[in-house]
């Protein structure tokens, strides 16, 4: 009998800990309890990957319903319902809810919404006043996003607001060029949105292959995103004149996107409470309805007692593991974007899923952070896993296979779209490194590929297998000569 409360007290609702939660529970027959003191489901759910996709589709209707003419559909313009949309999203979104909650309770979990901290190794205290212990935590509370230490930057919104906007701006400026602010550049354009993109950087998506962020960069602008690279924001305020502050981001015309002299006096200032003066590193000033900051996340590990108890807190505040995603206190894991190790659902939920073999099966198991595929929903979507040509080429002599061409659905309409197939092969063993796809639905290609560059596939073997025809995949197993040597 354990003279612990719990086996497993797992804090944080999310992809990682409710999979850790369940499992361990239904699976492992460990007596479990999970707090979360927002919603359940977390970020993925409910402020990131699933509303995001969902507004992906949303965006794209647009440009579809253009080419359904160009097939011969006759098609009456119409405008974008984003109350509309908003509700059925929120409606979704509970349902989600609903669902993670259930699966806690079919598994057993005992569920709590409050917010816990640490008080000693073994010993959760709940906002509630509760106190449990039990033989091993598991933090699981995820990240959230930043805004740059700018005076004013409480008057931009991060990714978690775009959800609950009342209405759409006329007009927006994203800061940054990652994920976040690609994906949603993409996503407001084609809701119709005029959008304006400020980039520090040479280039958008930065660590990715340049040849397929470059493609990303170009068919962005392409579709009308206006993308400054080597420019940031260095002041912002209300913006003077503002006609609009009550009516929260209505998008006077005043204020989309002019050219304004001078800020106003900011007071009361709240996110996406009214146009924006903001001033750039050009020295350039524009008034917008609208700013998002997507400039990176943070961990969620303050004021959790963390320190306090012997936890190691690493650089970027997030809470430093091993391999078995164990911290400096033994009792006590972490799993997920709260140790920032690679922020992505699915690698979560490996991580809390390893979490459970090794502590609750027995069977010590490292997490495999290598060959993750990934997808950036940009339009068109780029599709990721191992090496970019740069990085492949300053480790060994390498092969580029690389081919980039009009697909034929969008040609067909006239459209200028692009996409590009890249293969990076390494001379020595034929291994292909990394596979790089920008093109319509490159996320469900990438998974594909993905297995075959996870299983060490040569490109011998892309090369035995038969295409697919006609497809634009096709083309990763027909590419004959390399583009490059390097
Ligand atoms: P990223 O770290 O990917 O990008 C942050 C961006 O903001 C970078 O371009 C960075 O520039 C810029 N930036 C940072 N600080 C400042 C500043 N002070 N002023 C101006 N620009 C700044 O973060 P995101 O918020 O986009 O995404 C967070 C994580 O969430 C991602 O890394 C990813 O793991 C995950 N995610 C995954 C998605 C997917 O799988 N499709 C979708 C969304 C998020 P610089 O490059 O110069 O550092």
């Amino acid at each position: 009998m354990s003279s612990f409360d719990y086996d497993l007290f797992v804090i944080g609702g999310g992809s990682g800990g409710v999979r850790a939660a369940r499992v361990a529970a239904s699976e492992t027959g460990a007596k479990v309890a999970l707090a979360e003191d927002d919603r359940y489901g977390g970020t993925c759910v409910i402020r990131g990957c699933v509303p995001k996709k969902l507004m992906v589709f949303a965006s794209g209707y647009g440009v579809l319903a253009d080419e359904a003419r160009a097939y011969g559909w006759e098609m009456q313009d119409g405008a974008f319902d984003w109350p509309g949309f908003r509700g059925k999203l929120n409606a979704e979104l509970d349902r989600l809810e609903g669902v993670y909650r259930k699966l806690l309770a079919n598994a057993g979990v005992t569920t709590f919404d409050a917010r816990a901290v640490l008080k000693d190794a073994h010993t959760v205290a709940l906002s509630s006043g509760e106190e449990f212990t039990a033989k091993h935590i598991l933090v699981a509370t995820g990240g959230h996003p930043v805004r740059p230490d700018l005076p004013n930057a409480d008057l931009g919104i991060v990714s978690d607001d775009i959800f609950h906007l009342e209405t759409l701006p006329k007009s927006i400026l994203i800061i940054g060029g990652g994920y976040i602010a690609c994906e949603f550049a993409c996503i407001l354009n084609g809701l119709g949105v005029e959008v304006t993109q400020y980039y520090r950087g040479a280039q958008i998506l930065r660590g990715f292959d340049d040849e397929a962020r470059g493609l990303v960069a170009e068919a962005m602008r392409e579709k009308g995103i206006d993308l400054h690279l080597g420019t940031n924001i260095v002041e912002m305020d209300r913006a003077a004149g503002d006609h609009s502050l009550s009516a929260a981001g209505t998008g006077s015309d005043a204020a989309a996107g002019g050219l304004h002299g001078h800020p106003a006096k900011a007071e009361g200032n709240r996110a996406g409470s009214g146009p924006v003066w903001v001033k750039s590193t050009n020295g350039g000033e524009r008034v917008f309805d609208m700013v998002l900051f997507a400039t990176g996340r943070d961990p969620n590990a303050r004021d959790m007692g963390l320190a306090e108890i012997g936890v190691e807190i690493g650089r970027r505040g997030e809470i430093v593991v091993d391999e078995y995603s164990q911290t400096a206190v033994p009792s006590v894991y972490a799993i997920g974007d709260v140790t920032n190790r690679v922020n992505l659902t699915p690698v979560a939920i490996r991580e809390g899923m390893a979490f459970v073999d090794t502590v609750f099966r027995g069977k010590p198991t490292p997490v495999d952070h290598e060959l993750i595929a990934s997808a950036i929903f940009t339009q068109p979507e780029m599709g990721t896993v191992g090496l970019s040509e740069e990085d492949a080429r300053a480790l060994e002599p390498v092969e580029i296979y690389c081919t980039s061409f009009r697909p034929m659905q969008s040609a067909f309409a006239d459209r200028p779209d692009r996409v590009l197939m890249k293969l990076v092969v390494s001379q020595a063993s034929r291994k292909v490194l990394g596979c790089h796809i920008v093109a319509p639905n490159a996320g469900e290609l990438i998974q594909l590929a993905g297995i075959a560059v996870k299983m060490g596939a040569t490109k011998e073997d892309f090369d035995r297998t038969v295409a697919v025809h006609p497809t634009m995949s096709e083309e990763l197993v027909t590419m004959r000569t390399p583009m490059r040597t390097a």
